[in-house]
């Protein structure tokens, strides 16, 4: 597939071509490069553009590549989306994008127990997929703390803002070290959410689907 010619660990391309994909998506070629070099994004593009696999094929692949033993209550990579359907959505991908790499991964959302997100983050992860409110209950018990964060994915930024959660993503960002990786969707660019890339993001790869 045209997925071969990214410079994608090898399982990962077995891993897309299982799945179907025969090519990448517009925002898939333009944002996959990028992020596997390192680069801070903006993605004006919402749902069903294939910006799922868009964010997290980089990120498998970069930790894939840089194995690294985690801290306790630490992860590398935070992804925070709004609702826990798209959190269980982003979570089924990453786990069959990274099928065989040995990567720790977990999702974590409110309404459910919190004592198996709390197990799960104590060993240390490779990409924690949460909602803000549960996590930021995590932060507030210190069961979960951002110092080995490489990368920060900011998912449906406008939804956030539309269901009053916007107050929570800042107390979150506020948490995370300034030295990161930080890639921000959003389907629509409201002036808060314009304010907010301009603070968060750094000389950012801009890509409008
Ligand atoms: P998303 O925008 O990430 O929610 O993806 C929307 C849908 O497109 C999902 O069902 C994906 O599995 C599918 N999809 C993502 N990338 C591709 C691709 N390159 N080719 C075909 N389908 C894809």
């Amino acid at each position: 597939s045209e997925f071969k010619a990214f410079s994608l660990l090898e399982s990962i391309i077995d891993r897309v071509n299982l799945k179907g994909y025969k090519q990448p998506t517009p925002i898939q070629k333009e944002c996959i490069p990028a992020l596997i070099n390192g680069n801070d994004l903006l993605g004006i593009a919402q749902t069903g553009t294939g910006k799922t696999a868009a964010f997290s094929l980089p990120i498998i692949n970069n930790f894939g590549r840089n194995k690294i033993a985690i801290k306790a209550k630490s992860t590398r990579s935070l992804i925070l989306t709004p609702t826990r359907e798209l959190a269980s959505q982003i979570m089924q991908n990453i786990d069959y994008y990274s099928d065989g790499l040995g990567l720790k991964t977990k999702v974590v959302y409110g309404g459910v127990g919190r004592q198996n997100q709390v197990d799960s983050i104590a060993l240390g992860l490779d990409i924690l997929v949460a909602t803000p409110g549960r996590l930021l209950d995590l932060i507030e018990t210190g069961d979960i703390n951002f110092k080995a964060l490489e990368v920060f994915v900011l998912d449906e930024a406008d939804t956030m803002l539309d269901m009053g959660f916007f107050k929570d993503v800042q107390n979150i960002i506020s948490k995370l070290p300034k030295k990161r990786q930080t890639l921000l969707f959003s389907a629509t660019m409201p002036a808060e959410i314009e304010i907010l890339a301009e603070a968060i993001l750094t000389d950012p790869t801009k890509i409008q689907i």
